[in-house]
């Protein structure tokens, strides 16, 4: 049997280097960028001698062992812990928001012991039983001023909605540190891969019965696939089907990139920018990233714009409207008709996977649906 994997992301690597390594049987990768990874790629800019994250800033973090396990045979991992900062109005404050945050922002000295009470305090300022939108649960969860500083701007950056247009049911909770606590991420591992992102792919392909076609377009050599092989698309799920029941809508981000002839711009990995008047969302510089390798004269950030993706866009987030939703159990009920074709990864299933959920979902699917077919 031929077997094809569409784009090598982390999905489509990890289920080609399980066919070749586990299956022992060969498997074509194709990919329409010039290089493997996907959206978690990362390569050294010239100029500057740094690893740059490509699609943006990309922390590997998972409390899964066997995503842990699987990842160390291809990677040693740095001790880099993620950490936030949010610029508001000329000041800076750690994110998410704790103890620190709060007491910058009101000007006070709360102990761990009063914030939890203050909080309430502010919370409960508008009375808000049932919140009908975003920014009611939002102020009903931590009160008007933080949410005006920290969650209004930034969503509607993101989002390009007014919170209000959006739908409570999107956050459960916001949380709210009662102590000093700046890591962004709770999980058990977490860390840079030493040598970069894009060594890593290099390393997870590097098998003899894995051949990589880079700049190739599935769409463009479909018909040249023999119609018995396996396919494991990981591109998107209604281009797959030519956009029959609509297209479905996603967020993007562009990039503006800076070289800058000092060593350090900001300080941190990505700083925020919360306000709506500032047109960014963030700034990544990304040398702060691997604090082990040697420092260098220059320094390279990335200004994050969020926008609407259009056709030659890359597609970022989904945007989960009741309209999306609906069209991809559509697509959903199609691709389940189809018995040589999986679907897999951020882009096949319409949904934001962390890179750990990516590989956890890939080893799966290697298991349940790949090896039955290949007996
Ligand atoms: C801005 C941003 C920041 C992120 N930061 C983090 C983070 O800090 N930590 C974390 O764990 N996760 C992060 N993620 C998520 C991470 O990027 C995903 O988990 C990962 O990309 C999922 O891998 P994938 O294989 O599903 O998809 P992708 O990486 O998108 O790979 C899909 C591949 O398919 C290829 N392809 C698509 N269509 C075709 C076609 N027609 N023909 C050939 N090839 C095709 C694409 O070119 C691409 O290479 C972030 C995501 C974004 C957008």
């Amino acid at each position: 049997m031929n077997i094809y994997v569409i784009g090598s992301g982390f999905f489509g690597a990890v289920i080609a280097e399980r066919i070749a390594a586990d299956a022992g049987i060969p498997v074509t990768v194709i990919e329409k960028r010039h290089h493997v990874g996907g959206n978690s790629w990362s390569e050294i800019c010239p100029d500057t001698g740094i690893e740059c994250h490509k699609y943006g800033s990309h922390i590997f973090h998972t409390s899964d062992e066997q995503v842990w396990n699987y990842m160390c045979r291809f990677t040693g991992f740095n001790n880099y812990r993620h950490k936030v900062l949010t610029t508001y109005n000329e000041n800076v404050y750690t994110m998410p928001i704790n103890l620190t945050t709060i007491n910058s922002f009101y000007g006070l000295s709360l102990t761990s012991s009063e914030v939890s009470t203050f909080i309430a305090g502010e919370a409960a300022k508008e009375k808000i039983d049932k919140p009908e939108n975003l920014e009611e649960k939002a102020v009903s969860l931590i009160g008007r001023p933080l949410y005006e500083a920290f969650i209004k701007g930034y969503t509607i950056k993101q989002w390009d909605k007014d919170p209000r247009e959006l739908s409570s049911g999107i956050i459960s909770r916001l949380p709210v540190r009662n102590d000093d606590n700046d890591r962004y991420f709770s999980d058990k591992y977490e860390g840079i891969p030493l040598d970069g992102y894009g060594k890593l792919f290099a390393e997870i392909l590097n098998h003899d019965l894995i051949s990589v076609k880079l700049n190739t377009d599935f769409f463009a050599v479909r018909d040249s696939i023999p119609p018995d092989s396996l396919i494991l698309y990981t591109g998107a799920i209604d281009q797959f089907f030519d956009y029959c029941h609509g297209k479905l809508e996603w967020r993007t981000s562009t990039f503006e990139t800076d070289i800058h002839d000092f060593p350090d711009y900001q300080g941190t990995t990505v700083m925020n920018y919360a306000s709506h008047e500032i047109p960014y969302t963030r700034i990544h510089e990304f040398k702060h990233y691997h604090p082990e390798r040697p420092s260098t004269d220059k320094t390279i950030t990335y200004t994050e714009y969020s926008k609407k993706s259009k056709d030659k866009d890359e597609p970022y987030y989904p945007v989960a409207t009741e309209r999306n939703l609906m069209i991809l159990e559509k697509y959903k009920k199609d691709a389940a008709k189809l018995n040589n074709v999986i679907f897999g990864g951020r882009l096949g299933s319409y949904k934001y996977l962390d890179m750990d959920d990516a590989i956890s979902e890939a080893l799966k699917c290697y298991e349940s649906r790949v090896v039955p077919l290949l007996k």
